[in-house]
């Protein structure tokens, strides 16, 4: 944790605490229909396995609220049900034993429904997020006004960005941070604080500043992320420069990493950015070089192998995979255990000091024998 961490209101979404001094968790969603328990259930367990905290199911219709009873009892870590408008679908998710909602209580536009929704919440002790998304902001005039709203008549996009405004203009972020106000006040005036939000834009400069400013103004746990952020690659790389930011700066207390890929892509890179920023407590570390033509191996390979056979790790080790004996051990002095590829063999080093040399064609299985040696000396 930073220093400058700002410290919100713990919640818990099952036994996962979010915010106060717990540490930043990796949330996913999954991407199966929620109403076929089979394929959600294989999806979570592969999600768990690597690495992901808490996960989250759309709930379109009532065959999802239902199913989630069975997704529940075979989830090995928390699920919260994605709700949008249908108040019926909150009470059958929350029947059917969820560990947290989200749903923006915004959208459901009968004071007595919402009431039933935080009643029923509170009584199983499970959080609310409170999920603002540029996509689905009220239009620019309309917060507070649930009826007669068109959203056709948006005016969001019209607004400036924080880059451009004057002093005082209100901007998109500005228009960003009074929804969430208004949110997050319909479960207050409530009694309801078992809340967390998230304020989510595809473009990073509105996305940061929109998190600055509700987490200077609301005590509650931030969850972190960067909507439609795209593919694996551009998408893995747009959220760890806005996430990352923010995590540094000590906002944030739960991420999710949003690609158009496979959920378990969205959890690597998310523990991933959290690696590399020292926030991740458990997970190996790999250190590898980028290979030049002193390279005595395809280092891209054998950096994909290891990277592939520790990836489920929960040890803290720090591996290298380097090139070179050259510069290899050197390079990657601090890591616990590592290889440097050379002509025909290669070295395996502790701490940057010779350990053993081994042949090629079987340097892969003596440094996973290293590898997991060393893991069971730790664990
Ligand atoms: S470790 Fe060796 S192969 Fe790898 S980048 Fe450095 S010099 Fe090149």
């Amino acid at each position: 944790m930073y220093k400058n961490k700002k410290i919100t209101k713990p919640i818990y979404i099952g036994d996962i605490q979010i915010g106060g001094i717990s540490p930043v968790s990796v949330q996913s969603m999954t991407k199966t229909p929620t109403s076929d328990v089979n394929q959600t259930v294989n999806q979570i367990l592969n999600l768990s396995d690597n690495g992901c905290d808490i996960v989250r199911c759309a709930v379109p219709d009532e065959k999802s609220a239902l199913a989630l009873k069975d997704i529940v009892q075979n989830s090995p870590i928390p699920v919260v049900a994605d709700i949008h408008f249908h108040y019926e679908l909150a009470l059958k998710a929350i029947e059917s034993g969820v560990n947290g909602l989200r749903l923006n209580p915004g959208n459901i536009r009968d004071k007595s429904k919402i009431t039933d929704i935080v009643q029923n919440a509170n009584k199983k002790n499970i959080p609310i997020r409170i999920g603002v998304n540029f996509g689905s902001l009220p239009p620019v005039g309309s917060i507070g006004k649930t009826k007669g709203i068109s959203r056709h008549k948006m005016g969001v996009e019209e607004l400036p960005k924080i880059a451009n405004i004057n002093s005082n203009q209100y901007s998109q972020v500005e228009h960003m941070i009074r929804t969430a106000l208004w949110e997050i006040n319909i479960l207050e005036s409530l009694k309801f604080y078992n809340i967390k939000i998230s304020m989510k834009a595809f473009d990073i400069e509105t996305t940061v500043e929109a998190y600055r400013g509700i987490s200077k103004i609301v005590p509650y746990p931030i969850h972190l992320g960067i909507t439609e952020s795209g593919t694996k690659d551009s998408g893995s790389i747009r959220s760890a420069v806005g996430i990352g930011m923010l995590l540094y700066e000590g906002i944030g207390d739960t991420i999710r990493v949003s690609l158009s890929d496979d959920p378990v892509e969205e959890v690597k890179a998310g523990n991933n950015i959290l690696k590399a920023l020292n926030l991740k407590q458990t997970g190996v570390t790999l250190v590898s070089c980028p290979g030049c033509a002193r390279a005595d191996v395809d280092i891209i390979k054998l950096a994909n192998q290891v990277d592939k056979i520790t990836q489920k790790s929960k040890s803290k080790l720090k591996i290298a995979v380097m090139g070179c004996e050259v510069n290899g051990p050197g390079e990657a002095k601090d890591a616990d255990l590592g290889i440097a590829a050379g002509v025909g063999k290669a070295v395996i080093f502790k701490k940057g000091k010779k350990e053993k040399i081994v042949n090629s064609d079987t340097m892969l299985d003596e440094f996973e024998k290293e590898i997991r040696k060393m893991e069971n000396k730790i664990t």
